[in-house]
């Protein structure tokens, strides 16, 4: 019943097909698929996983690792379409069985805690999100006498980046001083016994920060005989944009499968944008090398997603990169329409243009949910949010819930964390420290208490009262009893209101949050996902108050740049389009960074499937924040843009001008308000 091959790759061309069908009959060796934005990798990754299930592998034996939970998710849909589209009925379920679908970090904390006995890990760790991690740096720094006041040590923040930087490059620490850091580099001896001691911190803490995930993952499989126990389980093994991945991830993917026996891997070395977290694009372009016999490589250059207009505009802009990508994309979708760079007074101006190009795309018949608003910082996006608000158009900000940051929400983690693992400090201090009478000196005697296992008979701290009972019962019962998830964390709720509400003058609406907190928990089978991937990947941010996710309706994407990747709209707009935004940060730049932010406005422009507008405000305020009074700086026209490529685009005035006859426009620069600048150059 199992249909003919021809059938399932219909509509694919004929290199597509190459790597659907690679290996096929296995055991598949090594792929590459290295080609540019649109081309049909991500659509190819999912075809190739959708026929080998229809040749019988099994769904539970592929391990598929994405850049975000997100595009694992949108994974598991496509290749569910195609399987079912091909096999009927029976296809429809096979892709439910993907469960080894996710992030490197989410799948390497599955791993870690499955085998952790066998690694001399407690599996019930917790795992620190970077705010935790530079807590905790912080208390060894203090410990060690590193006192930043006196001698100006490195702020913890700084001694946080250093440690990862070390970490995901695999390097050592005088390179990575001297290289990115080179005024932190007199501390190198301190710092290497900071780092020292912030690794037992975390040992005695029982807690993982994100590095340590793919840290310990990689150590683990670097163990022949854990290898080989995990190398078994998978058939298959296939990363989507692999550009974007560090030393540490090439090296477990070279662990898992020496051989490369099958192992794909699919990326765009022009798209290569997270270098700052020590990603290497010498990864997909040394992936052939690495295996003997060599991977195979297939390209695709024909681009399916943009009209020839918006290809051609975002082909100039990267062919203005000092690096050569050999790619020349071509596609057959004609248009007479150019991409806009849209010159706007300021960032009001902005909102405003964008909301209401917006309200004229949907009036033409494109959803909101087909339309996109990007930017380089997500606080660009704040005067839109609130235009947006102000015109009751929905829309839902990917990367991050901000409310996961309120203290709030953080207190209530905090107990859920703590439960799951006594021997987590800084969890452990925030939620002691919420009981009436508990400071930091007692917190720190119950923490030092913890022994093996029974919470319960941890002792009161002196004034701690009459709450004491109730909460360490709740604590122990957590930890100890049948766990009822989600029941459980409104138990939590209920414990942590009167807290609330003593602590806050708002306690109503801090609440809600509460309670979408909850109702987000019930998506998640256990505590420990929860947890975990509510750390690694917070669930995307939406502009309804009330907190009922907007599933269903139609509401805009907003993205950072970064989180956009690997997506499409039929519209997209891109925010800041200005030297300072787009490249940020002008003073700090190496020339490397400058590159990395050209391959961003690159990856931005080649989101867009029919519409581009990238917009250009003419002054904002520094830092983006309008209490700063009338401190607004000018801006000029991004320089990945210069006027040889300008042509590509159609530039646009808004509001328009009216026109004069004589009076022609200019570039960016039009006579708004010269008066200003004048006063302006004296500031
Ligand atoms: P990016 O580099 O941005 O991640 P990509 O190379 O992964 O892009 P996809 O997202 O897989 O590209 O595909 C881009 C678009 O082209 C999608 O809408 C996809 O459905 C479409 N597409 C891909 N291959 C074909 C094909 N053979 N025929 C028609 N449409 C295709
Ligand atoms: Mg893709």
């Amino acid at each position: 019943s199992v249909p003919p091959p021809a059938d399932r790759l219909a509509g694919l061309n004929e290199n597509q097909r190459r790597a659907v069908e690679h290996g096929s009959g296995q055991p598949a060796g090594p792929l590459l698929i290295i080609a540019g934005a649109g081309s049909g990798k991500t659509n190819t990754l999912a075809h190739r996983v959708a026929h080998l299930l229809a040749e019988g592998a099994d769904p539970r034996r592929i391990l598929l690792l994405t850049f975000s939970r997100r595009a694992a998710s949108e994974m598991i849909r496509r290749v569910g379409q195609i399987t079912a589209k091909v096999m009927g009925a029976k296809g429809a379920t096979l892709s439910e069985g993907l469960t080894w679908a996710g992030t490197f970090h989410a799948i390497g904390a599955r791993l870690l805690r499955e085998y952790a006995y066998q690694i001399g890990l407690d599996p019930s760790f917790t795992i620190h999100d970077r705010e935790d991690s530079a807590d905790l740096i912080n208390l060894v720094r203090y410990e060690l006498g590193f006192s930043k006041t006196e001698n100006r040590f490195p702020s913890k923040g700084t001694c946080l980046a250093i440690y990862s930087r070390v970490v995901n490059a695999q390097d050592d620490l005088e390179n990575v001083l001297k290289e990115a850091f080179p005024w932190c580099l007199a501390w190198a001896a301190e710092l290497r016994s900071l780092f020292a001691a912030y690794v037992e911190a975390k040992l005695a803490n029982n807690v993982l920060d994100y590095d340590d995930l793919l840290l310990w993952w990689s150590h683990m499989v670097a163990e022949p005989m854990i290898a080989a126990d995990i190398s078994v389980r998978f058939d298959h093994v296939m990363v989507d944009e692999y550009q974007d991945t560090n030393r540490l991830q090439s090296s477990i993917l070279k662990a898992l499968k020496p051989d490369g026996k099958g192992v794909t891997v699919v990326g765009d070395d022009a798209q290569s944008i997270y270098s700052f977290r020590a990603a290497t694009v010498r990864n997909i372009l040394d992936f052939p090398a690495q295996f003997s016999p060599a991977a195979e490589i297939i390209t695709l250059d024909r681009n399916y997603r943009s009209t020839q207009p918006i290809l051609a505009a975002a082909n100039a802009v990267i062919a203005l990169a000092s690096e050569r990508f050999t790619k020349n994309l071509w596609t057959d979708r004609q248009s007479s329409e150019r991409p806009q760079l849209v010159t706007v007074r300021d960032e009001a101006g902005q909102a405003d243009f964008v909301a209401g190009q917006i309200l004229e795309n949907r009036e033409a018949g494109m959803t909101l949910k087909q339309q996109a608003v990007l930017f380089r910082a997500s606080h660009h996006s704040g005067p839109l949010e609130v235009e947006l608000t102000r015109r009751n158009i929905p829309f839902v900000k990917f990367g991050g819930l901000k409310f996961l940051d309120a203290s709030h929400v953080k207190d209530m983690l905090a107990l859920l964390r703590w439960a799951q693992n006594p021997r987590d400090r800084v969890a452990g201090f925030r939620v002691l420290q919420l009981l009436p009478g508990v400071g930091p000196t007692s917190a720190a005697n119950v923490l030092d208490a913890v022994g093996v296992d029974d919470i319960a008979a941890l002792p009161a701290p002196p004034r701690a009262g009459a709450d004491w009972p109730d909460f360490i019962e709740l604590a122990a019962s957590l930890h100890k009893g049948p766990s009822d998830w989600p029941g459980e964390i409104e138990r939590v709720r209920r414990w942590y209101e009167p807290h609330l509400e003593r602590m806050h003058e708002d306690a109503a609406t801090r609440r809600a949050d509460l309670l979408q907190l909850e109702q987000i928990a019930a998506g998640y089978e256990s505590r420990e996902r929860f947890l975990t991937e509510l750390t690694l990947d917070p669930p995307d941010a939406t502009s309804d108050e009330a907190g009922t996710p907007l599933r269903d309706e139609d509401y805009l994407i907003l993205s950072t740049i970064h989180s956009a990747k690997g997506q499409e709209w039929k519209a997209v707009f891109v925010l800041n389009t200005v030297d300072g935004c787009l490249p940020a940060d002008l003073a700090a730049g190496t020339k490397n960074d400058l590159e990395e932010e050209r391959r961003l406005l690159y990856v931005a422009m080649t989101r867009a499937r029919d519409s581009l507008h990238l917009v250009m405000p003419q002054r904002f305020f520094t830092h983006g924040q309008p209490s700063q009074g009338d401190r607004h700086v000018y801006a000029n026209r991004t320089r990945f843009i210069p006027s040889s490529i300008l042509d590509r685009f159609q530039q646009v005035m808004w509001p328009k001008v009216a026109a004069s006859g004589t009076r022609q426009q200019s570039g960016i620069h039009s006579s708004i308000d010269l008066r200003d600048r004048m006063r302006g150059m004296w500031r």
